[in-house]
């Protein structure tokens, strides 16, 4: 598509088209998938593990066996076998769930947006993390919220502040969290705030929405009971199998209650009619054979070699006054550097030294956090993982260098990295 076209619509779009820009980890994906660029930069599933003649074993029985439905539009709620399997995998986590409270979805992402559709009037405040996950961003944004950031700490939302809002009179249409395993923060939130979150919700009658996809891929400690397992009554869970299965088949969840999926079904029904019979038939056979347990340990072993080796060389590497988060699971590790980092500006650089990140900028709907990246280490193999590490504290220490020199009395900047 030639980007400079004049474009005869401009005066015709809706006004909340405004702020749709292609998102920061989009446009990254063009240059970061040059072969030479190590990229820490797309949270992308590491798909090469998945084992291709077992799915295709599962895609032929589909077609064969069960063609005519596969091939079919199916019902909006979703297809009744995989929201039974679904029903037993939350009950296995201790969340409480029958298919009759489950709505099958396009990816967690179509849910996001549909929550967005289903709550935010233009103008209404709803509460996120700060940092939150970008696409939670764009997806709401559609719906023109006003953003209220809620800072989190390494036990995730630092629900004091949240409290400290509604005490001042502010009541959002929603509280959004990702509460295992953040992305981009790297963060679990644990238990006491957890509970601390809850209770406050309920006492406001402000309802949670529990962004969960990355449950499963834990990697160290106990898994820490859901909101919705300690609240049923005020939490809308989402979740998908693009972390534990396979991010192309598309397949996403929501578990809520029913006065709440009275108005989410219609909603989702608008703008999908129906998800993908044969994705969900395919995730149906998937899931009802044993073997995709033993696959996800794989995922989970790799990943969490992944996390080690990120977490070891930025350790050894990163800049002495730079500090991050130590993620039990998941895919992304958050480091904060001195407040004199840019993290966009320093990133065509980073590029140029075969390594890409995403900077902290596109997880803050007020742009700060331009001192903050996101490390994901989910795709690149360890060797690389730790490789892009290194490259990227090159180059951090090269412009910590030159800034020092440049502040030298008489001394000669060397060449400012970035500039
Ligand atoms: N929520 C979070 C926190 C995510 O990280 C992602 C994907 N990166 C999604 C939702 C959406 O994923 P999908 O649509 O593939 O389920």
């Amino acid at each position: 598509m030639a980007e400079n076209t004049p474009d005869p619509y401009v005066d015709l779009y809706a006004r909340r088209t405004a702020g749709m820009s292609a998102s920061e980890v989009r446009a990254l994906f063009a240059v970061a998938s040059r072969p030479e660029v190590i990229s820490l930069a797309g949270g992308m599933p590491f798909v090469q593990a998945l084992p291709r003649e077992h799915i295709l074993e599962v895609v032929t029985k589909v077609i064969t066996e069960r063609g005519d439905l596969a091939l079919q539009y199916g019902g909006g709620v979703g297809h009744l076998g995989l929201r039974e399997r679904l029903a037993d995998l939350l009950n296995g986590e201790g969340i409480a769930a029958d298919p009759g409270s489950i709505v099958i979805t396009m990816g967690g992402q179509q849910a996001l947006d549909i929550i967005g559709r289903i709550f935010i009037d233009p103008g209404d405040q709803i509460a996120v993390e700060a940092p939150s996950y970008v696409g939670a961003l764009s997806a709401f944004s559609a719906y023109e919220p006003e953003f209220l950031q809620v800072p989190l700490d390494d036990e995730g939302m630092i629900v004091d502040e949240l409290e400290a809002h509604l005490r001042g009179g502010v009541r959002p249409a929603f509280v959004y969290t990702v509460p295992n395993f953040h992305n981009p923060a790297g963060v679990t939130m644990s238990l006491a705030r957890r509970e601390q979150l809850v209770a406050v919700c309920r006492d406001a009658g402000i309802p949670i929405i529990e962004d969960d996809p990355y449950r499963a891929l834990r990697f160290d400690g106990d898994p820490i009971p859901a909101l919705r397992t300690l609240d049923p009554a005020n939490v809308i869970y989402l979740s998908s199998l693009s972390k534990v299965f396979a991010a192309g088949i598309r397949i996403g969840y929501v578990t809520a209650e029913p006065s709440v999926l009275q108005r989410f079904l219609p909603a989702k029904e608008a703008a999908d009619l129906c998800p993908s019979n044969l994705s969900q038939l395919i995730a149906e056979e998937y899931l009802s054979d044993e073997r995709w347990e033993a696959n996800l340990q794989t995922l989970i072993d790799i990943y969490r070699e992944r996390r080690d080796a990120c977490l070891a060389a930025l350790a050894e590497h990163f800049p002495t006054d730079a500090t991050w988060t130590h993620p039990s699971g998941g895919f992304y590790v958050w480091a904060t550097l001195p407040d004199v980092f840019d993290t966009a500006r320093m990133l065509p650089t980073a590029v140029e030294r075969r390594v890409a990140y995403v900077p902290g900028t596109a997880f803050y709907p007020d742009g700060s956090g331009a001192n903050r990246l996101r490390l994901a280490y989910c795709y690149p193999d360890a060797a690389d993982v730790a490789e892009g590490v290194r490259r990227l504290s090159g180059l951090l220490n090269d412009e910590e260098s030159a800034r020092a020199a440049a502040t030298v009395p008489g001394a000669v900047p060397g060449r400012a990295a970035g500039s």
